[in-house]
């Protein structure tokens, strides 16, 4: 039983008014809300466990380690990982794909190749620069069509002896655009030894993760965007990939033996996770997990998908309103403008009056603008807890800017 009340009052932010009016809040693909059960796992924390992990034989110390191990298996089996110690906790997405750019340094040389797509957020466009830069390895780039889809024809020209990592994103934030991740990952296996990196940001939050079924090297995510506190994310990585690679962040905790001789490193998780990590956030991930369990990938996706259909329909019939990859497979995001009407943020200001939270800009997608000849769009995003009636008041914003800006 899927019932949208009662998911809604697990969520206290949901009741409170912006500019006088019932907030909608649309802007989930920035960041989600947090249900109050994630919350309640946060507050546990700090007045009855708070202790650092890994380091004390006191009860507190200890239970702050077994509530965060268990909080790790949580994840381990959310995104179906073989191991639990190749799930690595992080403060976000941008953190574990500069990790991984950081430690694949020594692998690479001048003249390598690094893929990513026209769709990534600039923190999977970035940290590769800086590879680049490193390194002398290039970077090419997967074009997309009008429709905004990858033309994967690019990646099969691409793909070579010289590609050394394949990075891409499984639903692209800007459009919501659905990648086609298995087709791009059976390529880059078939015609290359390329590392394969997928940025999961927008996908842990929509779908079924199984990174063994995946196949991929790493996958990122980040915890805010899946009702879970800011500053948490995962990093997971194949054992033996992580095992071979160097570490990143030296320092207390991902030390085996440390002398100023030498120094040797633990094991993994230990070895990416040096310093004291956040962990009533690391427990409060576990606790967001258990919230979207309960509540059923399905339902999420099924419930998801047709507001989006239904959020696209409407918009659609709005004249002069165009979505941006209106074609293509999406999932939680509705990507528009209202040709020849002010911009974007003119739209979003007045949504804003009217106590509608959605985006506008460029996404940190600049290169997709650039693509469109648009300075940004207005998104509107989608989660497990917003309703129909939402959409309606969207579209009668939306309709309401364009009678004031035309
Ligand atoms: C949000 C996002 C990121 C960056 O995540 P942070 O949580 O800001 O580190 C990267 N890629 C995609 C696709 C995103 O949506």
């Amino acid at each position: 039983m899927f019932d949208i009340q009662e998911i809604r009052s697990q969520f206290s932010i949901l009741d409170r008014e912006v500019n006088g009016k019932p907030l909608v809040y649309l802007d989930n693909a920035a960041t989600s809300q947090k249900p109050n059960s994630v919350l309640e796992v946060c507050h546990a924390y700090y007045t009855e466990l708070n202790a650092n992990v890994h380091r004390g034989i006191h009860t507190l110390s200890q239970l702050a380690t077994e509530e965060m191990e268990l909080s790790r298996r949580k994840i381990q089996k959310f995104i179906n990982a073989e191991h639990d110690f190749e799930v690595i906790f992080t403060k976000g997405t941008t953190e574990g794909i500069n990790l991984i750019a950081y430690i694949l340094t020594q692998k690479l040389q001048k003249d390598d190749e690094i893929i990513i797509s026209y769709l990534e957020h600039h923190s999977n466009i970035v940290p590769w620069q800086m590879l680049c830069e490193r390194t002398g390895a290039r970077l090419r780039v997967i074009p997309i069509d009008e429709n905004g889809v990858l033309q994967l024809d690019y990646l099969d020209q691409y793909l070579s002896e010289k590609t050394k990592v394949v990075s891409v994103n499984q639903v692209s934030n800007a459009l919501g655009i659905v990648n086609p991740i298995e087709k791009i990952i059976a390529k880059t296996r078939k015609n290359s030894d390329a590392y394969i990196v997928i940025d999961g940001a927008q996908s842990a939050p929509h779908f079924d993760i199984d990174v063994q079924k995946m196949d991929c090297d790493f996958f990122v995510f980040s915890g805010h965007k899946m009702y879970a506190p800011m500053g948490t994310g995962i990093l997971y990585g194949k054992r033996e990939i992580l095992e071979a690679l160097p570490p990143f962040h030296g320092g207390g905790e991902m030390i085996a033996t440390c002398s100023f001789e030498g120094t040797t490193y633990a094991g993994l998780p230990f070895k990416y996770e040096a310093g004291t990590p956040n962990v009533g956030g690391n427990i409060a991930l576990g606790a967001a997990v258990d919230f979207m369990n309960r509540v059923g990938h399905e339902n999420i996706q099924n419930h998801e998908n047709a507001l989006l259909e239904y959020a696209q329909r409407q918009l659609l019939e709005i004249e002069g309103l165009k979505v941006y990859g209106e074609k293509a497979k999406r999932t939680g995001v509705v990507s528009f403008n209202l040709e020849g009407v002010g911009i974007a943020s003119d739209v979003g200001m007045i949504l804003d009056k009217m106590g509608i939270a959605v985006r506008t800009g460029h996404h940190c997608t600049q290169p997709i603008m650039n693509f469109f000849n648009i300075a940004g769009t207005v998104r509107a995003s989608f989660a497990v807890y917003n309703t129909f009636e939402e959409i309606d008041r969207l579209v009668e914003g939306v309709k309401k800017a364009q009678r004031m800006l035309g």
